[in-house]
């Protein structure tokens, strides 16, 4: 069983508001309010590809007992923390007209000493029937910063590989934890190594030294320019076919989802890197964040050149 991790959920609401602007009242249709959360996303799309996640983390309040609802409804396996303070909702105003996308995110619940340690015992508990941990997205407040380290450590010490998918602090302190793999982006890398921007060789060389540090892979997403894998001895190119891309929000994790999927089948790394970007491609061809079609995902793979560097 695949535990995906989200400690920072939240409501996802988003309005469709046609010629957007600041300091005007607009009418709108109702809008469209989903479970949201990257680790979420992956379990998603880990069920479609036939897998059975289990999702855990923090939820609290009205917003989390509405999304507890929806998971139930989606008949995802889930074990939450359950929190004193409110899940956060994050509020999206789409102008399709303007060419506009204008997001106000909370920063979510204040988690407290007891409730993580609440987390604690329960994660223990999943580790023993877990077979992979995925972890996504940031952390909320009240968590210490080094808190994936921590995961990692517990997963390292039960033998179970951790993937984990997270920026800024969390990431540079949950490297410290060996994740078996970590997916930064461009971005994320450039910030993990202090750099406004980073050429090819760059990225595999910062990659080559986070792997120094005792991760196995570094998977760097790329968006249309496909991506990188590198490990200790491989490091691997993908090449993607040009698409007609429509919303490519949830590529990333969907590509975390294709990459658990294929190594917990023990897929190669040239197939492990396949199914990856086939699931962040198939993600960016549907409207809805984080979903794939599996269909899709499979007439992708062969359309996908991967090349040794
Ligand atoms: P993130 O969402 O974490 O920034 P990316 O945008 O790099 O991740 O997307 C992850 C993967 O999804 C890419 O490596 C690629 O395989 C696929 N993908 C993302 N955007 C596009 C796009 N515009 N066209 C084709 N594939 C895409």
């Amino acid at each position: 069983m695949i535990v995906t991790v989200t400690l920072n959920p939240a409501i996802d609401v988003s309005y469709r508001v046609p010629r957007f602007q600041i300091d005007k009242g607009h009418r709108v249709e109702n809008g469209s309010k989903t479970a949201g959360g990257k680790g979420l996303n992956v379990s998603r799309v880990l069920k479609q590809l036939g897998s059975e996640p289990l999702c855990t983390g923090f939820l609290g309040g009205g917003s989390g007992a509405w999304i507890e609802k929806k998971l139930i409804d989606e008949e995802l396996k889930h074990s939450f923390v359950q929190i004193d303070e409110e899940t956060r909702t994050c509020l999206a105003m789409i102008d399709e007209h303007g060419g506009t996308q204008t997001e106000l995110m909370e920063k979510g619940p204040v988690v407290n000493e007891q409730e993580i340690e609440k987390f604690q015992v329960s994660f223990k508990h999943l580790l023993e029937e877990a077979t992979m941990v995925v972890a996504s997205g940031s952390l909320p407040a009240g968590l210490p910063p080094d808190f994936y380290r921590e995961i990692g450590e517990w997963a390292r010490a039960a033998n179970i590989p951790f993937l984990l998918d997270t920026s800024g602090k969390s990431l540079e302190l949950g490297v410290e934890g060996k994740p078996f793999l970590i997916k930064p982006n461009k971005e994320e890398l450039c910030q993990y190594t202090g750099k406004s921007d980073l050429t090819f060789q760059e990225m595999i060389d910062a990659a080559k030294g986070i792997c120094a540090k005792g991760v196995e892979y570094v998977l760097i997403s790329l968006g249309a320019e496909g991506a990188l894998l590198v490990g200790h001895a491989i490091t691997l190119r993908a090449e993607i076919p040009v698409v007609s891309v429509i919303n490519p929000v949830g590529s990333g994790d969907s590509m975390v989802a294709g990459m658990a999927f294929a190594l917990h089948n023990h897929y190669d790394s040239v197939e492990c890197l396949r199914w990856a970007c086939a699931c962040g491609i198939s993600n960016a061809l549907q409207a809805t964040t984080g979903t794939i079609d599996p269909q899709v995902v499979r007439k992708l793979l062969s359309q996908i050149k991967i090349s040794t560097l």
